[in-house]
Formats: C-alpha cells, sequence, structure tokens
C-alpha cells in the first residue's frame, strides 16, 4: 500500500510558511488504517515492551489500539492541566520558546520497558519531552515509532542526541 497517498499537504497551517501533513485520509479508510496498525504491530510485537506511551492527541490513535493488540496498557501523556490525579511533568526546550508534557506519576514504574508511539516526527521536541518524561520516571525505552518522520526537519538527529533507536513507516 501506498500510504504517502493517504496523507494529505495542507499548506500554510498552523501558520503560513507551514504545511502540515493530515493524517485523517488514514483514518478515513479502514484498509489504510489497518495497514499502519499491522505494521507498527509487525515491527513492535517481540520489543519487548511493558507498556505504551504516546502523545496528545494524534499519538493516542495508534499507541492506544496498539497497546491493546499487544496487551499491554496504555499511558497518555498529555499537556498540563488535562489529566486529573497527580502529575509528572518536564519542561523541555523548542527552537522558540518551551513546552510541558505530563503523566501520571504512577503510570511508568522504574525498569519499565517502554515504547513511544506517534503520528509523525517533526523538530523531535515532542518525543524529546516524552523521552525525559519516561527516564525521569525510570522507564528504559525499547522502542519508538512515528508513521511518518519529516525527513528535511531534525527530528532524526534529536533522537539519536537522546540515545533513543526511532523507526517510521513513510518519509
Ligand atoms: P515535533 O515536536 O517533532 O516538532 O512535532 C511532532 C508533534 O507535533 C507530534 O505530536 C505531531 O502530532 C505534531 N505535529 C507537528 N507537525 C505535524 C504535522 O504536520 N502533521 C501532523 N499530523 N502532526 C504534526
Amino acid at each position: 500500500m501506498n500510504l504517502r497517498h493517504y496523507v494529505r499537504d495542507i499548506p500554510d497551517y498552523p501558520k503560513k510558511g507551514i504545511t502540515f501533513y493530515d493524517i485523517t485520509p488514514i483514518l478515513s479508510s479502514p484498509e489504510a488504517f489497518q495497514y499502519v496498525m499491522d505494521q507498527l504491530y509487525e515491527k513492535y510485537k517481540n520489543c519487548g515492551a511493558d507498556k505504551i506511551v504516546a502523545a496528545d492527541a494524534r499519538g493516542f490513535i495508534f499507541g492506544a489500539p496498539l497497546a491493546l493488540r499487544m496487551g499491554v496498557p496504555f499511558i497518555p501523556v498529555r499537556k498540563p492541566g488535562k489529566l486529573p490525579f497527580k502529575n509528572r511533568c518536564v519542561t523541555y526546550d523548542l527552537e522558540y520558546g518551551s513546552d510541558t508534557l505530563c503523566m501520571h506519576v504512577d503510570a511508568v514504574d522504574p525498569g519499565d520497558k517502554i515504547l513511544m508511539i506517534d503520528d509523525l516526527l517533526a523538530t523531535g521536541g515532542t518525543a524529546e519531552g516524552m523521552v525525559q518524561l519516561v527516564k525521569e520516571a525510570g522507564g528504559e525505552i525499547v522502542g519508538c515509532g512515528f508513521v511518518i518522520q519529516l525527513g528535511f526537519l531534525d527530528g532524526d538527529k534529536v533522537m539519536k542526541a537522546a540515545g533513543v533507536d526511532h523507526d517510521f513507516l513513510i518519509e
């Protein structure tokens, strides 16, 4: 299947000069969505993950069904103020400014083997924040998968610098 066919380029979104890669055509096609889930499952079924961590919001779309299929817990990572129980948060640098990501304090235990999932790797800021969050909780990252990697940005380098082996379905 040519998955790229199911990613729609939206020029000047969310602001002028930025192209947004819209994954909703994947979700609108049960065949394409199933294909993505099958690919992720085949890639990670034997990675030894105890839990899957995914970022709000599009990471949930792929991370949650994968967790169910692998038979492991799903852990949502969200912006501050969204998770109701006690939070563990990290603030990480972006090109301009910073951002904060949080998860529940009892979500990752020391020694947990974690698979990270998101829809898209761009600058790597979000993924780096998630790595920090998992490591601070004592978790070990055993896999990190994206549906799309934007090869013209630095996400690849950022992940290497963070010491995380990542993979993606299309670039
Ligand atoms: P990064 O932090 O690597 O710059 O951006 C990746 C994060 O922002 C991911 O969580 C992803 O959902 C979102 N994101 C940034 N740009 C895009 C885009 O063009 N398309 C989609 N689908 N998500 C994006």
